[in-house]
């Protein structure tokens, strides 16, 4: 990683803006990536992370807020994509003062850039953060928990790929196995049970997360964590860690839909992408499809109002069914069909602001 040229990365990806911050009082030490502006300010959460380097640091927070241009671009957002992350030890940084550390960097991008909750922070920190600028969403008492709403998503992801790969979308005419019972899978488990779904299957790591789902819903069957990809279902539903779908695990797949909450689940976007489409299992693409949760807490930009934001989460089914066209129309897999979405999106809408409109 030694020699990780941080500006012609930033041109081969076309970003605007790295911002260091140092705090001498709190000790914090953070990275905020703008990657694109067009459609709106970018938003993106504060990930707390012991890195190894600087490096590892940077390299996670571009690719991060690349990611998300992406994911706010195809969920019909006026948003745009950026990250922060801090370099530290969440055992032992973590404060008051730490986060309003924070909340002042934030406040003196003046809006190009909003940040909220990520791993290792949560919405009580994004209290303090909110304590020193306006541009933090995510708190509590607004819109909440995200799972929920990234499951709910995700459902009507599952019934856009069975409407496109079976032209039948009744939740009731298949089976499903569920990878990670955490937050939302544990929340699109309920979902599919009270769509009467055929057979649910699923598989967990956690102990405590595997006795929720058997006390709970003794209807869905435990298999073992490395069972899972070759269960006999029509759906995998990936709701655990990224990079589960690899040159290993997609030959043994017997589902024909891949559809779940998790992100990155391609170990590499090219070459599982493309090894999904050569097997004819219809993917929908994870920034797409988990995009719930976004769309949601975007909702607290404006003035949060429940129904709505939902409306706006079930959107996620006409957006898929067109992407999965474009693929095939362009003979492309449906992560790149993904990707063309999102870049039409942002192309498009920037044209629209050659010409001078006084508001
Ligand atoms: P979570 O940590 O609550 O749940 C994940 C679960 O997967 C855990 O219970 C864990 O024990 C289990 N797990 C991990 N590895 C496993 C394995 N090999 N086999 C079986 N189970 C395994 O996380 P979450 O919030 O539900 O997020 C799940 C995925 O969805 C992540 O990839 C996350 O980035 C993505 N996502 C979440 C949200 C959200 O709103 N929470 C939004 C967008 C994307």
């Amino acid at each position: 990683m030694g020699n990780f040229d941080h500006f012609k990365y930033m041109e081969k990806h076309r970003y605007e803006q790295i911002v260091y911050f140092y705090d001498k009082t709190t000790g914090l030490k953070g990275i905020t990536a703008i990657h694109n502006t067009t459609l709106g300010p970018a938003l993106g959460g504060t990930r707390l992370w012991n890195y190894a380097c600087e490096d590892d640091a940077v390299l996670d927070c571009l690719r991060l807020a690349r990611g998300m241009t992406y994911k706010a671009a195809a969920a019909g957002l006026n948003l745009g994509g950026g990250k922060t992350v801090l370099i530290g030890d969440a055992n032992k940084v973590k404060t008051e003062a730490y986060f309003r550390a924070l909340g002042r960097y934030v406040q003196s991008l003046n809006g190009r850039y909003i940040t909220a909750e990520d791993i290792n922070t949560s919405t009580s920190d994004m209290d303090f953060v909110k304590m020193e600028t306006d541009y933090v969403v995510g708190l509590e008492g607004k819109s909440g928990n995200p799972s929920p709403m990234t499951a709910l998503g995700a459902f009507y992801g599952i019934k856009a790929s069975l409407k496109y790969k079976f032209d039948d979308e009744n939740i009731s005419n298949y089976s499903f196995a569920v990878q990670g019972a955490g937050q939302t899978g544990y929340y699109l488990v309920k979902y599919l049970l009270e769509a009467n779904a055929r057979k649910v299957y699923f598989t967990e790591i956690n102990d405590k997360h595997i006795a929720r789902m058997k006390k709970e819903h003794p209807e869905v069957e435990f298999i073992e964590p490395d069972k899972i990809f070759e269960a006999d279902v029509d759906v995998f539903v990936p709701c655990a860690l990224g990079g589960m779908l690899d040159d290993v695990t997609i030959p043994k797949l017997k589902a024909k839909v891949v559809a779940g909450t998790a992100n990155n689940i391609l170990f590499d976007d090219d070459t599982h992408g493309k090894m999904l489409k050569d097997r004819d299992i219809l993917y929908a693409p994870d920034f797409v499809i988990n995009a719930g949760g976004l769309i949601n807490v975007y909702h607290e930009l404006k003035s949060y109002d429940k129904d709505t934001a939902k409306r706006d989460i079930q959107r996620i089914y006409d957006r898929l069914l067109e992407i999965f066209s474009i693929a095939d129309q362009e003979d492309i897999h449906t992560q790149q069909a993904a990707k063309v979405f999102a870049k039409n999106r942002i192309e498009t809408i920037n044209r629209l602001h050659d010409n001078y409109i006084k508001r």
